[in-house]
């Protein structure tokens, strides 16, 4: 019964889309570019227990960077250290996807290394303006393995 599951959800990865399984740009936790690594952006931080935190400038839909939590290794909190100063030494390469691509695209992708969390993003072409893009959200491994398993994996 499991391993039909299984089956069933490896075969929906050629239909199913990034957009299916995202986590919206409202629900992600990121820290603006400008943020000082003070005590307090330091425990909330480690308190929310994400790995990798997406980093915004002026505008949440505005991601320019991403941090590592184990960027903060060496950080001391009483040093108010600038954000910025942390993400322009690491400089982790940002991975964009459109939102219309299929998981089992995605997956390869993920398979291939670098990153295992890429920024989800679209063509908005509604509205009089001229098409523009727009970020919709984060999409991790997680994410698509979930889809395969079919189920939540709950986080340690
Ligand atoms: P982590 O290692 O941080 O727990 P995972 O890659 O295991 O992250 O993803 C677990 C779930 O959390 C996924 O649904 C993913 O989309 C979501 N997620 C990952 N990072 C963030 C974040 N910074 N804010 C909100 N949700 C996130």
């Amino acid at each position: 019964k499991e391993e039909l599951n299984i089956i069933q959800g490896a075969l929906e990865l050629r239909t199913k889309t990034v957009e299916d399984v995202l986590t919206p740009l409202s629900d992600c936790y990121m820290l603006s570019s400008d943020a000082l690594l003070d005590f307090c952006t330091m425990s909330d931080i480690m308190q929310s227990g994400f790995t990798r935190i997406p980093v915004y400038k002026n505008d949440r839909s505005n991601i320019v960077d991403i941090l590592f939590v184990k960027d903060l290794a060496f950080v001391d909190p009483d040093d108010c250290t600038p954000l910025k100063t942390i993400t322009q030494f690491y400089k982790h390469p940002m991975h964009s996807v459109f939102s219309d691509t299929k998981l089992d695209v995605m997956l390869e992708e993920f398979k291939r290394g670098k990153s295992h969390l890429a920024v989800v993003q679209r063509v908005n072409s509604e509205g009089d303006g001229d098409p523009f893009y727009e970020v919709m959200g984060i999409v991790t491994l997680e994410d698509v393995i979930e889809e395969i398993i079919k189920s939540e994996i709950v986080d340690e």
